[in-house]
């Protein structure tokens, strides 16, 4: 992961400690031995020239002295790697006890020697090329009659010193490998110990770092680091509740925006599309690849867009009303435009959000329609009234006759004024939504309902010698309904067979159960309706033919109060009509539970 992680950067700084310190030990330790063997061996040489100068004492002023001298040192160094020597004061070698004297260079510039005669004692470590090794030399003076007349040097090989040394050396080499071996498995034990945690907390963060929230870092450390890990254990549940919270939000809002109706686009500062909800994608035929289009693009129309760089530059929310064709259906929209403002104070995006006002309009439309056709259909009765009145006034009421006549017309448009009043009282109510829920409704037989429509309308169809044919089904039918309603239905539907079917024609009336469902038909002869007329029947003020129904005095409300009556009851209508034939009207109403299927 790192170069240099602090495992190993404290792994090298504890073994670098303890190797080195073991290095400066070892060192130490093999200097000081050498040294203390030196200065002994020195020491004991020291005492032993000075036993040997004892012991030669008597010697000196003997006849032979050379030759007693080297025989009585040849002695006493025979069985000791201790070499003797006696050396006058010019430095000619008087007796040695491993060479031959006479053949021996003077030693006068001997260190040991001239160390002797001015010091009292002389040591030196020479090689000897004589014997081809390392020798120590210790010399003291000889004194005779408190005078000295000459050296005594005694020498010895180093070679039991080297090789204690070699062993000293080769035992601390092999101490300070095994040391080292050591050294290397506790520094990395105890650099683990203190960096295991923090790589625990290394990993954690890392994970964190990568969107794995629910991770914790689990120490019982009891030092600091426990501290640091409870921290970012605090810190990571406070991030986790903190993004659960805004991505619960954020699903929210991306709900609210998905379902709702309306169609939403998100833009930037300059115009183009950043995102967009699911009604806007089908209000504008978006695709995916269309992200970052500019709205011109998208929606075309520049009149939004004006608004938009309007809403950009005032910083302030816009509305406008918009016209928009899709797939050859118009839209009618209200659109507002709503900069978000970044903490800089800057447009950062726009929020167009499109209230689609088709629905709306079309309402407003057909309320001004119904208005200026109400109107109309009042106006005519209401002008034939007056025209009749005036005339009257004007002196038409002196002619018994005329008057008569004229006042029955009055009569007759005042009764389709009234009929046509009833009729829009009626509209309205089934209009009213609140009406149609709260209606009360029962379980009602329809034999009896159709019974008192034929009965309340018999003056009519009798006057017309009309031949009236029921086929009821053997058990009677209930459907869920409001008697005066349900009545109402009847009436309109025979009423409308009465009044178009010729003299002497035939209506037929039946009800039966089909499926769920009670299924009443009224057929009639007559002239029919065209098939170019037959979807528009059921609208309010539609007449076939306004001539045609002049005379009947026909509102061309009749059929749209039967839908919605029939529509209110969960049921429907359909016409049915061969031109110069007959027409027939079906409705088709839910049975009441419990009715036999
Ligand atoms: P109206 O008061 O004019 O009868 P309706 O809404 O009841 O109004 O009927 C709409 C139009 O449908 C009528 O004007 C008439 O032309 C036609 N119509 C309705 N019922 C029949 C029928 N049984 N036979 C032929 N035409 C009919």
């Amino acid at each position: 992961m790192f170069k240099w992680g602090i495992r190993n950067r404290l792994m090298f700084s504890y073994l670098s400690l303890i190797l080195i310190t073991l290095l400066l030990l070892g060192a130490y330790i093999l200097h000081f031995f050498y040294q203390h063997t030196l200065t002994s061996l020195t020491s004991q040489l020291l005492i032993q020239s000075e036993i040997t100068e004892k012991l030669l004492a008597g010697q000196y002023d003997q006849p032979n002295t050379k030759a007693a001298l080297d025989n009585t040192i040849k002695t006493i160094s025979a069985n000791t790697d201790i070499r003797i020597s006696v050396i006058a004061l010019d430095g000619t070698v008087i007796a040695d006890s491993w060479e031959n004297p006479g053949l021996m260079e003077n030693h006068s510039t001997r260190p040991e020697l001239i160390d002797a005669v001015e010091k009292g004692q002389g040591t030196s470590i020479r090689f000897s090329t004589t014997l081809g090794e390392n020798l120590l030399y210790v010399a003291t003076p000889i004194r005779h009659n408190s005078a000295t007349i000459g050296v005594l040097r005694l020498a010895t090989t180093l070679t039991h010193v080297n090789q204690g040394f070699a062993e000293i050396r080769s035992a601390l080499i092999i101490s300070f490998l095994v040391a080292s071996l050591l050294a290397i498995f506790i520094s990395n034990h105890i650099a683990k110990r203190y960096t295991a945690p923090l790589e625990s907390i290394t990993v954690t963060a890392q994970e964190i770092s990568e969107g794995n929230l629910s991770t914790r870092v689990h120490l019982h450390t009891g030092d600091e680091l426990d501290v640091l890990a409870r921290t970012l254990n605090n810190l990571t549940a406070n991030l986790e509740e903190k993004i659960n919270e805004i991505t619960e939000e954020k699903r929210k809002l991306e709900l609210i925006l998905q379902n709702t109706n309306s169609s939403i686009l998100l833009l930037d500062r300059y115009g183009h599309m950043l995102d967009y909800n699911q009604a806007a994608k089908d209000t504008f035929s978006i695709t995916p690849d269309m992200l970052r289009l500019h709205n011109v693009q998208i929606i075309g129309n520049g009149l939004f867009n004006t608004a938009f760089q309007q809403a950009v530059e005032t910083k302030e929310k816009r509305s406008i009303d918009l016209k928009f064709e899709n797939n050859g259906n118009r839209h009618a929209f209200l659109v507002s435009l709503s900069p978000i403002i970044s903490s800089d104070c800057q447009v950062s995006a726009v929020l167009a959000v499109f209230h689609d006002i088709t629905a709306l309009k079309e309402i407003q439309e057909h309320q001004a329609d119904f208005i200026a056709n109400a109107s109309h259909e009042l106006a005519t009765p209401l002008t034939g009234i007056l025209g009749f009145a005036e005339t009257l006034l004007d002196g038409a009421i002196e002619d018994q006759e005329l008057s008569t006549k004229f006042v029955r017309i009055i009569q007759a448009e005042a009764h389709r004024m009234n009929r046509l009043v009833k009729d829009l009282l009626q509209i309205a109510k089934l209009d009213a939504q609140n009406y149609r829920i709260n209606v009360k409704t029962e379980v009602l037989s329809l034999d009896p309902l159709v019974s008192q429509a034929i009965n309340d309308l018999a003056l009519q169809w009798r006057q017309k010698e009309l031949t009236l044919t029921v086929e009821a089904p053997p058990s009677p039918l209930s459907v869920l309904a409001n008697a005066d309603w349900l009545k109402q239905v009847f009436i309109n539907l025979l009423d409308n067979a009465v009044k178009y079917t010729p003299q002497s024609g035939t209506i037929r009336l039946s009800w039966s159960q089909k499926d769920k469902d009670a299924v009443f038909t009224i057929t009639n002869s007559g002239m029919g309706i065209p098939a170019s007329d037959l979807p528009r029947i059921f609208d309010r003020f539609y007449r076939v033919e306004r001539s045609r129904t002049r005379s009947t005095g026909g509102t061309g409300l009749g059929l749209a109060i039967v839908k919605y009556i029939v529509e209110m009851f969960n049921g429907s209508i359909e016409a049915k009509s061969e031109v110069g034939v007959s027409t027939t009207f079906i409705v088709r109403l839910p049975l009441t539970p419990g009715t036999k299927i």
